[in-house]
């Protein structure tokens, strides 16, 4: 079945952003690659690419993405 193999490919990807969501209040913080740590501004919590909220859909960003900037 090719869905079983897509599933293990979700490693992450050098140069690849990721969504850091604190796991403790909610709140979504940044992308950022994976290896970054954040501190929550809400409950002070370090979140780290192991223990952030992952959402539903785990996307990825490039970095170059230009959409970041629009924000
Ligand atoms: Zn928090």
């Amino acid at each position: 079945m090719k869905k079983a193999e897509r599933q293990k490919d979700k490693e992450i990807r050098p140069g690849m952003q990721v969504e850091f969501i604190c796991p403790k209040c909610g709140t979504h913080l940044a992308w950022a690659l994976p290896d970054m740590e954040m501190n929550c501004p809400k409950c002070g919590n370090w979140v780290t690419n192991e223990n952030r909220k992952k959402p539903k859909l785990d996307l990825m960003l490039p970095t170059d993405d230009d959409q970041l900037t629009l924000f």
